[in-house]
């Protein structure tokens, strides 16, 4: 069985070069085999499964729903009976009993046994004797442990809508920017790039201490900056638009790729579109998370349409 997919709650994603109409997407229950702390503020949670056997990732910044149980439930109450009809039933149910449904990025899927390995900002959640730091999410994969159960809602062909990183034909060099959130589909980018194409890569992260190697073949450069001490629930900094504004960019034809804070994307394309002359179609830009603002409350807005009005420019 496969199954529609959700609302996407995201900044609406331009793909330069469109994804397949069909969202192949399938429910897949999951146990935790393991978790690694990957530096202060985040941590991978790998998953195995038998039914992973049939999970297929498309690599690059692939994305997924993920539904966990609250903390007072076992396992998280996913109306997979349902079917195609899953959301609007899931939607009906009592937020307290439904399960918490959340988008993360496949940072690795492996084979024999069957894994998939996720990595989460904690945004807060590891915050000592904080029971309401960071969200739902977070808190779950800070105190994850192996037999814990979760519901992924996942791809079962690589070429699935899931995938929005597509670089044109054409295209001579990428520029991406991204916060943690969007550091494991940035490393599975970089991971994916061919030899002999130039990136220009700004990440934004909490700590020195979450900086990791980025293995590619592309001919990449890769600009960390570091907010180091700030409370994750302020406000941004303007760090990576500063890092994107003042940087010399490549000749040539470009492709960019922004994931993050939803404001911080806009103001980033805004700029990369207004002042940088980037054509629009060639710029994939998604809000991985909004200051304020829960994924419940973004859901929501994408169902019925009462988001901010998004410029169009
Ligand atoms: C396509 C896609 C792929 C994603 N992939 C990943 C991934 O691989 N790893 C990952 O960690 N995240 C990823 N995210 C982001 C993640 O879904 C959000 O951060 C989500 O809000 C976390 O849920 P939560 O329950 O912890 O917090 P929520 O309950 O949603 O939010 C609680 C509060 O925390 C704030 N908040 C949420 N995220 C952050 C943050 N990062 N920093 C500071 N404050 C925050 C919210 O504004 C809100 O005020 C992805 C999002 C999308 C759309």
């Amino acid at each position: 069985m496969t199954t529609a997919a959700t609302p996407h709650t995201s900044t609406a994603p331009a793909p330069a070069e469109p994804a397949p109409a069909a969202v192949p997407f399938r429910f897949f229950d999951v146990r935790v085999v393991r978790t690694r702390a990957l530096g202060p503020s985040m941590v991978r949670v790998t998953f195995g499964g038998e039914a992973l056997k049939d999970f297929a990732s498309g690599g690059r910044d692939q994305r997924f729903k993920l539904f966990l149980p609250h903390p007072h439930q076992d396992a998280p109450v996913v109306p997979v009976e349902a079917g195609q009809e899953w959301f609007p039933v899931w939607r009906a149910m009592d937020p307290a009993t439904r399960a918490v449904m959340r988008s993360y990025t496949v940072r690795e899927q492996r084979r024999d046994p069957e894994e998939v390995d996720v990595d989460f900002a904690l945004h807060g959640a590891d915050a000592a004797g904080s029971a309401t730091a960071g969200g739902p999410a977070s808190r779950w994969a800070a105190h994850a442990r192996p037999g814990d159960r979760a519901m992924l809602l996942g791809p079962v062909v690589p070429d699935n809508g899931g995938v929005d990183f597509r670089p044109p034909p054409g295209t001579d060099w990428v520029l991406i920017a991204a916060d943690e959130t969007a550091l494991p589909a940035v490393a599975g980018i970089l991971d994916w790039l061919p030899a002999g194409i130039g990136a220009k890569v700004w990440i934004e992260v909490q700590h020195a201490e979450d900086l990791r190697e980025l293995p590619t073949e592309a001919d990449a450069e890769i600009v960390w900056l570091i907010r180091d001490g700030a409370d994750p629930a302020d406000p941004r900094s303007a760090l990576l638009l500063d890092g994107v504004r003042d940087a010399a960019l490549p000749e040539g034809t470009p492709y960019a790729w922004l994931a993050g804070e939803a404001g911080t994307v806009r103001a980033l394309r805004r700029h990369l579109v207004r002042d940088r002359g980037f054509d629009r179609k060639a710029v994939t830009f998604t809000g991985y998370w909004r200051l304020g603002a829960t994924d419940d409350q973004l859901v929501e807005e994408a169902v019925t349409g009462t988001g901010p009005a998004s410029d169009d420019d």
